[in-house]
C-alpha cells in the first residue's frame, strides 16, 4: 500500500489542546482546496430557545456553541453536536463554513490545508450588549495572524442587512445576550 493510500484513509481531522483557545481541530492529513471536511452539528432550535439556553450557560467564559441559519433558526453544537463545534476562530482562516440548500452546514477548506495546521474560520461574533472591557477580554483573539484584529466581535452594525449564507458562527453567548437576534437592532 503507498503512502498516499494510507493518508486517504486517515480521518481528516482530529481534536486536541490548542494554543489559540481551548480545543482546537487540527488537520490529521494534508486536505485540498474545496474539500468539505466535516458537517457543523447539532440540534436545530428556535432563536428564542438559543436565549434560554445561553441564559442557563451563565456567562461570557461558559461556552455555547450556537451557528445561526437563514432561516433565522440556530444550530446548537453543544447539542448532539460534533468535533466541529471546537474550531477556533481566526482573522486568517484556512476553513470556510456554508450553509447549504437544506440549512446544513459544512465546513470546506478554502486553501491547501498541510497536515498538523490547525484548522479555522473566521467568525465575527456579533454582540448587540455593550463592548465592554470585560467582554473584550472575553472575546479577544489570538489567532496570531499578521492581520489580528485582536477581538472575535464583529463592529456593531449601524443596521442589519439581509444575511447571506455562510451564517456567522456564534461561539461564546454571554448570558443574556442578543447576539444576532433575528428581531431588528436599535440603530445607534
Ligand atoms: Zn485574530
Amino acid at each position: 500500500m503507498s503512502d498516499a493510500t494510507l493518508q486517504q484513509d486517515l480521518p481528516a481531522y482530529r481534536v486536541e489542546r490548542s494554543s489559540v483557545h481551548g480545543n482546537g481541530v487540527f488537520a490529521q492529513r494534508d486536505i485540498a482546496p474545496g474539500e468539505r471536511i466535516v458537517e457543523y452539528a447539532g440540534r436545530e432550535i428556535t432563536w428564542d430557545e438559543a436565549q434560554v439556553r445561553a441564559e442557563e450557560q451563565g456567562g461570557p467564559h461558559n461556552h455555547t456553541f450556537f451557528f445561526s441559519l437563514a432561516n433565522g433558526n440556530v444550530i446548537d453544537g453543544g447539542d448532539h453536536g460534533n468535533e466541529a463545534r471546537f474550531i477556533n476562530h481566526s482573522c486568517e482562516p484556512n476553513c470556510e463554513a456554508i450553509e447549504e440548500e437544506d440549512g446544513r452546514i459544512f465546513i470546506y477548506a478554502l486553501h491547501d490545508i498541510k497536515r498538523d495546521e490547525e484548522l479555522s474560520y473566521s467568525y465575527p461574533l456579533i454582540y448587540e450588549g455593550r463592548h465592554t472591557p470585560a467582554i473584550k477580554r472575553a472575546f479577544a483573539c489570538r489567532c496570531g495572524a499578521p492581520n489580528c484584529t485582536g477581538t472575535m466581535l464583529a463592529p456593531k452594525p449601524r443596521k442589519r442587512k439581509p444575511r447571506p449564507a455562510p451564517a456567522s458562527l456564534v461561539d461564546s453567548v454571554p448570558a443574556a445576550a442578543v447576539v444576532q437576534s433575528p428581531q431588528p437592532v436599535a440603530a445607534g
